[in-house]
């Protein structure tokens, strides 16, 4: 065999032996050290498999028997689980779950951010990890000239035929994702169709603030006019009293992005209420907000705790949405500023700030990594820095101006391991040092990671 040549033809078969598994949660088989890929396996399994895809580095297969199976593997409990690309790890016991995303953790920092003294704590889980999400955007097609919703098969975009429920969504809102459906349906409401670009309904969301029962629904649509409104609302909303909300957003482009720029009130108020703790919060369709509300909690708690606040400090909440980590922190600080891009967010925060009566917050927008910077030149020498940026971690500009500014703590909240580690790596060099990684399971059956890590100002 050539060097430069696979060892495996596209379509054949192989049985492997399957040592580890990687962040996506797929099994990793080698032959003679080329590597192949394949979801649904786990480690300790030894499998037949078919190569579907073959590039000269590694291969992605698909699994056809197992012969050797793991004690961590379980029966999906999903009816859709081989064809939905939303979950990835149903077939794997919870607890292999979560030491695998504390494992991915660790190996991150210790590959990428060469940072190998810190012992990563064992993951937090969910007692029940299913049904969990409060927040669902699905989206719709026409079928036999009736509309359907359902996730995407993996890879495409065609949807996944009678899928009437999703598992890790909670189930209220899946009945409202169903009702949506019907009555639009009944009322002759055109599903968009991505390949002429015409029709009407391209995504349904539903939100829910479970503390208060509250639920908001958004009609993503084409168009900016909706046919049938005043019918639609009233039977949706005579049906099901929890709805709060009718937002319609619009979305005019050809694109993967659900949400267009333009959102508006069809009936109630533009926001949901939900509760953490004692604190309340008003959320809007755009605004970003936790999918997973007790894990959110445990979360929370946490970066209060690294946060160690005595009520004297000033602290940073970048990349803050809409300001529950900054609302968290405020009861035990002096006062908390913070940052973020979307300005409906900001919005949001500043009226949760006032919701709760609390009086040393301010709110900005900007991006973290011009914002922040400027802060310095004003002088501002906060205690505490936290920061939970999106999944391409902090941009240098913003890095070095956390490391200008010299809190005493950070508190990075992440959702992505590997640049965290970057970042984590940055900052070590910069004069701090990593203390403490808590990986939290908000993401359950899901390959996502999320984590909170602590560090702390080395004193020359
Ligand atoms: N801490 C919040 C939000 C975290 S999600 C919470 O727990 O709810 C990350 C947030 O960063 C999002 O609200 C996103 O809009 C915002 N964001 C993304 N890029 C940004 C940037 N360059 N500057 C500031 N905020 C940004």
């Amino acid at each position: 065999m050539s060097k430069h040549q696979a060892p495996v033809k596209k379509n054949e078969t192989v049985t492997l032996y399957f040592e580890d598994v990687t962040h996506e949660g797929n099994g990793v088989g080698k032959i003679d050290g080329y590597p192949m890929f394949v979801p649904h396996v786990l480690p300790g399994e030894t499998a037949q498999v078919k190569a579907i895809k073959v590039n000269k580095n590694f291969a992605i297969g698909k699994l056809l028997e197992i012969e050797q199976v793991s004690p961590d593997r379980v029966d999906p409990p999903c009816y859709v689980y081989s064809q939905c690309g939303g979950c990835q790890l149903q077939h794997m016991s919870y607890q292999m779950q979560l030491r695998m995303k504390a494992q991915q953790v660790q190996s991150a920092l210790q590959k990428i951010g060469h940072i190998k003294e810190v012992q990563v704590e064992p993951t937090l889980g969910m007692e029940d990890p299913w049904r969990y999400r409060n927040k669902v955007q699905i989206p719709v097609a026409e079928k036999n000239g009736q509309l359907i919703t359902g996730f995407y098969r993996k890879r495409s975009h065609d949807i996944i035929d009678g899928m009437d429920r999703c598992i890790i969504t909670s189930e209220s809102n899946d009945q409202m994702v169903e009702a949506v459906r019907k009555i639009a349906d009944d009322l002759g409401i055109s599903a968009y169709d991505e390949q002429t670009h015409r029709g009407i309904l391209r995504h349904i969301m539903v939100r829910s603030g479970q503390a208060h029962d509250q639920t908001m629904v958004v009609l993503v649509t084409r168009t900016s006019e909706l046919p049938h409104k005043k019918q639609l609302i009233k039977r949706l909303t005579e049906a099901n009293p929890n709805i709060k909300s009718i937002m319609q957003n619009i979305n005019p482009e050809r694109t993967n992005v659900i949400l267009g720029k333009k959102t508006k009130c069809l009936w109630g108020e533009a926001y949901i209420y939900d509760s953490i703790d004692e604190i309340k919060f008003a959320i809007s369709a755009k605004s970003f907000y936790q999918v997973n509300p007790s894990q959110t909690q445990v979360l929370y708690h946490k970066v209060l705790e690294y946060a160690a606040l005595t009520g004297n400090e000033t602290v940073i909440d970048a990349y803050c949405g809409i300001g529950t980590i900054s609302l968290f922190l405020a009861r035990n600080a002096k006062k908390v500023l913070g940052v973020e891009i979307v300005p409906e967010a900001i919005e949001d925060a500043k009226r949760n700030a006032e919701l709760n009566h609390l009086t040393n917050t301010e709110f900005f927008v900007g991006q973290a990594e011009k914002v922040m910077p400027w802060w310095t030149t004003q002088g501002l020498k906060p205690d505490v820095i936290v920061v939970d940026p999106p999944r391409k971690g902090c941009d240098q500009a913003l890095l070095e101006a956390m490391l200008a500014m010299r809190p005493d703590r950070i508190v990075y909240v992440s959702c992505n391991p590997s640049t965290l580690a970057r970042d984590l790596a940055i900052l070590e060099n910069g004069g701090y040092q990593t203390k403490k990684v808590q990986p939290v399971d908000m993401f359950p059956q899901t390959s996502h990671v999320e984590c909170v890590a602590l560090m702390s100002r080395v004193d020359e």
